[in-house]
């Protein structure tokens, strides 16, 4: 028969399993009051260990053959309403990606494949994690950390930081403009070590905190797509969308941003989209002396520093730039050698750059620093050790920044 029996088959990565979601069709929308002539499911399952993030889409799955792939189960599953089921693949493996397909017993064609990737949550955490954590540090250092929100994403999810310590001397941490780089995995664990270590030095200098803000999109890296994903929920580049030059088109990555079918596409007029709102009211409630966003790729992202392209030739500025730039990377170096990283890379739309042209705010990208040992970040193969010591490189880094601000108020440093 050339007709699926099957249909809406969603494969979630969740609980450190895989989740397989579908039904059975029926003719006009009929509701079968007991699902009289059970299926046999057959669920079949292909590793694709071949996948490469960052370089494979969804079209890498296309045309797989079901052929080559492994019967995983063949039995009978207990319908919802009749016609709706489940099934838990437990034989899976943490990194691991996979196609599957279901079918009937009726000589129906299967359908799939459906791709998932089964990530480590300790290195892509759930928003609910990052909330936890944001909740927890609030209750444990109620007189140092307050939390704010500042908007919702596209499907209502609401876009929440902190204010750690004292706001009137600040510094600004962005995470998560792109749903498959880096955020609170590095800026949290850094937060809570400075609470714990420098209690006093936040008494005089402060840190406002936005970890997450494209979090429709980090979330489904989390339930398992397993394509590098860098829009919002609308298909828009959040980077590309603020209201500084926007109208300038760029041809980043080889991408026109006026065109609506490429994940650098800067929306259909500035600010449009509510997580560049919620980052644009972030940023003028808390006026920091420097705003540091964090990107590359898997949760990694090391000491390379982008800033207005823009800005280049201008000489007040950059000094300012390099101030901070410096202080950062002599933490971050953790006593090694090592050379600043400091570009004019970002484009017309981009954060840094409606930083730079909106209120002469030094701000930055951070990108991955091209040191050997986070090389594996790029296609998505960060491990537990990696991360543990780039939330230690971020953390001494950062550290270094507000040390640095507290002994160069405002005022003194626009005269250095
Ligand atoms: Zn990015």
């Amino acid at each position: 028969m050339a007709r699926k029996l099957l249909f809406d088959l969603r494969v979630k990565a969740e609980e450190g399993a895989v989740r397989l979601y579908f039904g059975k069709t029926t003719p006009l929308f009929q509701s079968d009051p007991g699902d009289r002539d059970p299926l046999v499911i057959r669920i079949y399952r292909k590793e694709e260990p071949a996948f490469e993030f960052g370089r494979d889409y969804g079209e890498y799955f296309i045309g797989l053959d079901v052929a080559d792939a492994e019967l995983i189960y063949e039995g009978r599953l207990e319908a919802v309403d009749a016609r709706m089921y489940s099934y838990t693949d437990r034989t899976v493996k943490v990194g691991g990606t996979y196609a599957y397909w279901v079918s009937g017993d009726r000589g129906d064609i299967p359908v799939g494949p459906v791709p998932v990737r089964l990530r480590d949550t300790e290195i892509w955490w759930p928003q609910a994690k990052v909330e936890r954590y944001m909740e927890r540090l609030a209750a444990t250092y109620a007189d140092q950390v307050a939390t704010r929100s500042f908007g919702r994403t596209i499907r209502g999810r609401t876009i929440s930081g902190l204010f750690v310590g004292n706001m009137q001397n600040c510094i600004a941490l962005v995470g998560l403009v792109h749903a498959g780089e880096a955020g609170p995995e590095l800026i949290l664990p850094a937060i809570e070590r400075l609470l714990r270590e420098h209690a006093d030095l936040l008494r005089h200098v402060g840190v406002a905190v936005l970890p997450s803000v494209n979090i429709d999109m980090r979330e489904l890296q989390v339930l398992g797509e397993p394509s590098y994903l860098r829009t919002n929920y609308n298909g828009v580049d959040i980077n590309r969308n603020f209201p500084a030059n926007w109208e300038t088109i760029d041809h980043s990555y080889g991408q026109d941003t006026s065109n609506p079918h490429v994940s650098t596409y800067r929306g259909e007029a500035p600010s449009t989209e509510p997580e560049t709102q919620a980052l644009m009211a972030f940023i003028r409630q808390t006026a920091p002396r420097g705003v540091f966003s964090f990107h590359s790729l898997a949760s990694i992202c090391g000491d390379t520093f982008l800033t207005s392209k823009y800005a280049a030739g201008d000489s007040e500025f950059t000094g300012k730039c390099l101030q901070l730039i410096k202080a950062y990377s002599h933490g971050f170096a953790l006593g090694e050698a090592y050379k600043i990283q400091f570009h004019y890379g970002c484009r017309a739309g981009s954060l840094p750059h409606w930083l730079y042209a909106e209120s002469g705010i030094p701000g930055f990208d951070l990108e991955w620093d091209r040191r050997e040992q986070s090389k594996a970040s790029l296609v998505d193969e960060t491990t537990r050790q990696m991360l543990e010591e780039y939330q230690t490189r971020h953390y001494h880094g950062i550290a270094s920044v507000l040390q640095w601000l507290h002994e160069h108020p405002a005022e003194q440093a626009a005269q250095l």
